[in-house]
Formats: C-alpha cells, structure tokens, sequence
C-alpha cells in the first residue's frame, strides 16, 4: 500500500520526535506561519497531490518554511459537522510517517523533516499520499480524497486567511448553544497516547482545550463511530452548577483515568481543574501573590509574571496532570459567559498577552477591558500590582476583603507581626492567606544529612514564610 513512499508508514512511529541536529528542515511552527484544513465538498478528484511552492528537494538545510496542508474530501454519508474531527487526526496520521513530526493543530501547527528521510528521497507528495491512504483506511465513509500542500509564501498566508474565516464559523455556531440546552456532553480520548489520564470533556460552554473540537464536531463523531475516541456522556446529575460539576462527568474521568482523577471542574483553575494533556491553546495560571488569575497562550513567547515562559508552564501542568492553579484551555472557551465563572471570570483575570487580549476583546466585559493589564502595561507582580491599583481593578477590593476578614477571625495578627521585626524574613505576598504551593507530591530535599519530608496531596497555605539561618 505504501510501496511508492521511500519512508516507512505505521503507528509504531507516532512518539517520534525530531531533534533539531537531526532535523532538514522544520515547516510552519513559531518561527514561521502555517495552518491545516479539512472541507468537505462535492467534487474531489480521488487521490490528487498538489505541491505549490518549493518541494524538499528544493529546499535547504536548516531553513524553516511556511507551510500548508488543505485536505479536500467527499463522501455520501460526510457532513460539514465532521471536517473539525477529521482534521483533528491530521496530527496522529502525519505522525504514523517515519521522518516526519506534526505537533498541534489548526493555524498552530508545527512539522519537522527528518534528514534520513530527506536521505531516502521523501518528498512531499508522498506525505500527500500517505495521507490520502491513512485518511481513507481510517474513515472509509471518505470516498475520495485531494491534497494541496503549500510551502510558497504567499500562497500559505492566503491559506491561512482561508483558513481563519473557516475556523470562526465553526467556533461561531458553537456559541449559539449553552450547557443548559443540551442533555449530553462528550468525551474525547484522542490525546490518551501521549497523556494517558486525560480526558476532554467537550460542552456547548467548554469547547476543548485544544481549540480543534467543539460540541457539535463531538456530537458528529460520535454519530459516526460510537466506538471512537469521542463519546457521548449523558449530563445527568449536576452536582455544582457553578463549578460545573457533573456525577457522570466525574465517574467517565475516573474510569477513563483509571481511577487517578475522579472529580473535574469544568469551569474553574481551583479545586479539581480539568485534566490538561499537552495541546492547549492556553494556560489559565493562578498568581498567589495578588490572588488573581493569568492567561498566556502559545504564541506569547516572553515570560509570564511567574517567571517562567508558555513552555516551562506547560511543561508542569500538561501530560494528563490535574493541577491545582492552572488549567489549560482554548481560546475559544474565554468566549462562553461560562468562561472560569466559579472563580468569577474576567474579574479574576489579572494579566493575559495583548495579541489575546485584542482577539478577545469583544467578548471582555466592557467595563474590565482597561483594568487587565498585558506584558505591555506590566510584567512583575510589583507592576501588575501597581497598575491594577491604578485601574481600581475589582481584585483590588477582593483583596482588601480577604485581608479584613483575616482580621477579624485572627485579632493578635499585629501582635504577631510585631515578634517577628527582628528576624529577617521573605514575606510571600499581599494577600494575608495565600497558597503558596500545591503539589501532588513535594520533597524538600535535605542539604546538609538532616530531614527530608515529603508531602503527599498536600496543600501549603501562610500567612507569611519565613526562613531563618541556623
Ligand atoms: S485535546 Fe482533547 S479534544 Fe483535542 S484531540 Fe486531544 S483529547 Fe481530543
Ligand atoms: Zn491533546
């Protein structure tokens, strides 16, 4: 089947990753543009390849070039509603290919060439047509199949502008419905190969993290092959509207994560966040310091007001981790009215990327817009503080709440205070009662053949941290 392509083609080769030194060339991915497609339509010419710009060989070593994979499909029993979850498996069949890596989705794709496979003389027609035959084996409702990649300039970008007005009219549908209209939600496994306890659960209000799959795409795949990846669970018993707590969503997440989370709020970074396997499209991120709520997404490529950048927040809370204080998320989501409602949504969100905040801002309450600072208004804690201040934003009030109710259950607090103005000490923030770590396991190493201890499932919360010389 696969005997004209030069590289081998099976699922044994999906983990594989391309380094950089072993790496010809790298298409589309931060440092370049690109997008992916899938349309349905009437007339498609069975196993059609179309390369519009340079092919590999064409190509030079080391460069990175903009790229575009427009997958044109037709079929009797294919509905519109399925071309979000076919394009979806554009990531896992790509990545069946020997020599070639697809990481992402949608406009946020990113591929690798490997030089074995520029060696044996893989060009791009034959990914073409390796997807063609994966595409078809794997959806055999596909009747026909063409592809058109593209690496020329111009023609990736007019792709890409096709390909957004595409991607907004699917997200736009989604938006017309709520949680409260529908009576089941669904699941989605898809990402179970590389985040084994992760489980999507896909509402009208909660499109998935990746950004890829909405409701009604669910609701399609599910009709399509009840047996796949993405099923149907009936809404049933709310346990916390709010939250977004469901009893039939707790037992999937249980039993789909082998019993290793068995509770998931889906509208909250508190408590039990939902499970983030690796292909969100943002992090929601908490910031104990002024008890508040960042965002920051995949093309932000400074560092967050944690100090760390996108990459090294995802790196913690991804591969199927529930984590208290962050959760990944699409930016689709921060569209629903339901967007982190438990934790009172774009009230509690205290910083987010400028390029988000502008693609957003229709859907940000209009009296908060100018009250959420971005890495352009202030980076550090000691910014945000400053200008959130300035801005009277409503977090500001929370806090002075916080600190008097403290007072009050706690009257010696000042007593307390006053003790301690001899030792030196850290003070962990504003906020009087702030988390300051949570983990599922922490180890505090011993440095000099003292103590270890390790906390298991423990949360840490202080008034102040102090650590003293012996
Ligand atoms: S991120 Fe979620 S919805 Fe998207 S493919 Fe993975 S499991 Fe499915
Ligand atoms: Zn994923």
């Amino acid at each position: 089947m696969f005997e004209d392509i030069p590289v081998d083609v099976s699922p044994m080769y999906e983990g594989e990753r391309i380094r950089a030194a072993n790496m010809f060339v790298e298409l589309a991915g931060p440092k370049s543009i690109g997008a992916e497609l899938v349309q349905v339509k009437q007339d498609v010419k069975n196993g059609k390849v179309n390369v519009i710009g340079p092919n590999l060989s064409e190509m030079k070593e080391g460069e990175i070039y903009p790229f575009g994979i427009f997958i044109e499909i037709m079929g009797d029993k294919l509905e519109k509603e399925l071309e979000g979850v076919i394009e979806r498996r554009t990531h896992e069949l790509c990545n069946y290919i020997k020599g070639f890596m697809h990481l992402n989705q949608r406009d946020q794709i990113w591929c690798r060439v490997s030089k074995e496979a520029k060696d044996a003389g893989f060009e791009l027609e034959h990914l073409g047509k390796a997807l063609s035959i994966l595409f078809k084996e794997e959806f055999p409702i596909i009747e026909a199949i063409s592809i058109t990649l593209y690496t020329d300039k111009k023609e990736v970008e007019a792709f890409i502008e096709k390909t957004t007005q595409k991607y907004e009219e699917r997200d736009a549908r989604a938006r017309e419905l709520s949680d409260e209209d529908v009576d089941v939600f669904y699941g989605c496994v898809m990402c179970q190969s590389f985040a084994p306890t992760h489980t999507c659960i896909v509402t009208p209000d909660r499109t998935a993290l990746c950004g890829a799959i909405n409701w009604f795409d669910c609701r399609a795949a599910a009709k399509m092959d009840p047996d796949g990846p993405i099923f149907e669970i009936e809404k049933g018993k709310v346990l916390d509207e709010i939250k977004g707590e469901y009893a039939n969503v707790n037992a999937v997440m249980a039993d789909k994560s082998q019993g290793t989370v068995d509770r998931v709020y889906l509208h909250s970074v508190f408590g039990y966040p939902h499970t983030s396997c690796g292909c969100f499209e943002a992090v929601a991120f908490y910031i104990p310091e002024l008890d508040g709520v960042g965002i920051v997404d995949r093309d932000f490529k400074g560092e967050t007001p944690l100090g760390i950048p996108f990459s090294a927040m995802a790196g913690q809370c991804s591969g199927g981790k529930q984590v208290e204080g962050f959760a990944g998320l699409s930016l689709e989501y921060m569209r629903s009215p339901k967007f982190l409602q438990a934790d009172n949504g774009y009230e509690r969100i205290i910083w987010l990327p400028k390029a988000i905040k502008d693609s957003l801002i229709d859907f940000i309450p209009e009296d908060l817009a100018d009250k959420i600072p971005t890495e352009e208004d202030a980076n550090s804690i000691k910014e945000i503080r400053k200008f959130l201040r300035e801005k009277n934003h409503p977090i500001i009030e929370r806090l002075k709440e916080t600190k008097k109710t403290i007072k009050e259950i706690d009257p010696v607090e000042d007593e307390t205070s006053k003790d301690m103005e001899t030792i030196p000490e850290i003070e962990v923030g504003e906020v009087p009662i702030a988390q300051v770590a949570y983990a599922p396991e922490l180890t505090i190493p011993s440095t000099s053949g003292g103590v270890k201890i390790i906390f298991k499932n423990a949360k840490i919360y202080a008034e102040k941290l102090i650590i003293k010389r012996k």
